[in-house]
């Protein structure tokens, strides 16, 4: 068996353990004669998978009771219209509004989709540096009346991360995508009303979406609102309005239970710090690789850099691809390179990145 390193940003690496579970597994799970994909998302031998994906989820999270966990599909994408369907008229039916902060092209995204719901005001944005930073809370211009403030703490081609929310009036309601880091570390629900990403970069396989809100911000819902889509609904069906995305909700739970063996939450952020710190420390400690992120707003999980002459980039890319190291070329939006080193990346791999970066720089600076 051929395993490489794979640095893609999502779909991404998964651990072997859970991979190889899923491999026992999938002829015939737990003696039932049926692989997962196989079985009635209502019959028992599902339940069982539904429910403690469920349980395992919201003790990784320390959930408090007032918040549901629902498990949908259409993505971080179809978040970006369902948040506004479901909550944008919260405060008032006749002047649907909402605040963004946009540090990257994930909260852009949000915050156009969103225009097509109400009066979307941008707080505060971080374009005019090139998207490096998180703006400082001092200058974000919120509304009285907006129904909720969206944020992306972690934009995932920028690299760009929110290592604490700043804080705010307990009446503002955070809505944040956690797309590329829910997981990576403990967070504080309490301070979010709705959190929710998709799963195939820190969690699982593409085609579940993770979203976790606030019980009292249900039964807003816009009435043009797809039924499939609507919080409160989904909710009352406990994720099961339509068919879930049963074997991605599946491998999502092997990862969840994967975490709890690893230590959960206050383990995982040891070692993605650690993993981070070697990567950001061979970057500045070279003068042939840059990260143009302000060092407080860098990315634990996806580490954009570039070499110093863009024209070994291709170089770059063929000698990692040769030693096991892949999925490292920059978003076409910024080019260079692009690490995303979630959970599932061991040490081991970075530190083999690092240990190709220095070789490559020694090479050709
Ligand atoms: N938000 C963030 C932060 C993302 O990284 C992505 C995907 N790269 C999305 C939203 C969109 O997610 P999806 O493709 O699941 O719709």
């Amino acid at each position: 068996m051929h395993r490489v390193f794979n640095f893609a940003a999502g779909p991404a690496t998964l651990p072997t353990e859970v991979l190889a579970q899923a491999a026992s597994e999938m002829l015939d799970w737990q003696g039932s004669g049926v692989s997962v994909m196989e079985m009635s998302h209502r019959g028992p031998e599902f339940m069982h998978i539904h429910q403690q994906a469920l349980a395992d989820l919201r003790t990784l999270l320390a959930l408090p009771d007032d918040y549901e966990i629902l498990f949908m599909q259409g993505g971080g994408r179809g978040q970006n219209a369902i948040v506004p369907m479901n909550l944008i008229s919260r405060l008032d039916p006749d002047r649907p509004r909402a605040d963004y902060v946009v540090t990257g092209t994930w909260s852009e995204q949000s915050f156009v989709e969103a225009k097509k719901y109400g009066d979307v005001h941008l707080a505060a944005s971080t374009q005019t540096d090139g998207f490096t930073t998180v703006p400082a809370v001092t200058e974000w211009s919120l509304s009285d009346d907006a129904a909720y403030l969206h944020v992306c703490t972690n934009e995932t081609i920028h690299g760009v991360e929110f290592h604490s929310l700043p804080a705010l009036d307990k009446r503002v309601v955070v809505v944040a995508d956690m797309s590329s880091h829910l997981l990576s570390r403990p967070i504080d629900s309490a301070r979010y009303g709705v959190i929710y990403a998709g799963a195939q970069k820190n969690i699982g396989s593409a085609g579940l979406t993770i979203v976790i809100v606030r019980r009292d911000l249900l039964g807003h819902a816009l009435p043009c609102t797809p039924s499939v889509f609507n919080w409160e609904l989904v909710s009352k069906h406990q994720s099961m309005l339509n068919t879930p995305p049963t074997y991605a909700i599946y491998i999502a739970g092997l990862v969840f239970q994967w975490l709890m063996r690893a230590g959960g939450l206050v383990a995982l952020e040891q070692r993605n710090r650690a993993k981070a710190a070697l990567l950001y420390r061979t970057i500045d400690d070279s003068h042939f690789y840059t990260n143009p992120v302000e060092v407080g707003a860098r990315s634990y999980m996806n580490v954009p850099f570039f070499l110093a002459d863009a024209s070994r980039n291709a170089a770059f890319l063929d000698g990692a691809k040769a030693r096991g190291l892949t999925q490292l070329k920059g978003h076409s939006l910024l080019g260079g390179m692009r690490a995303s080193i979630y959970n599932a990346m061991p040490i081991e791999g970075v530190q083999a990145l690092v240990d190709y970066m220095v070789e490559f720089e020694r090479h050709h600076a």
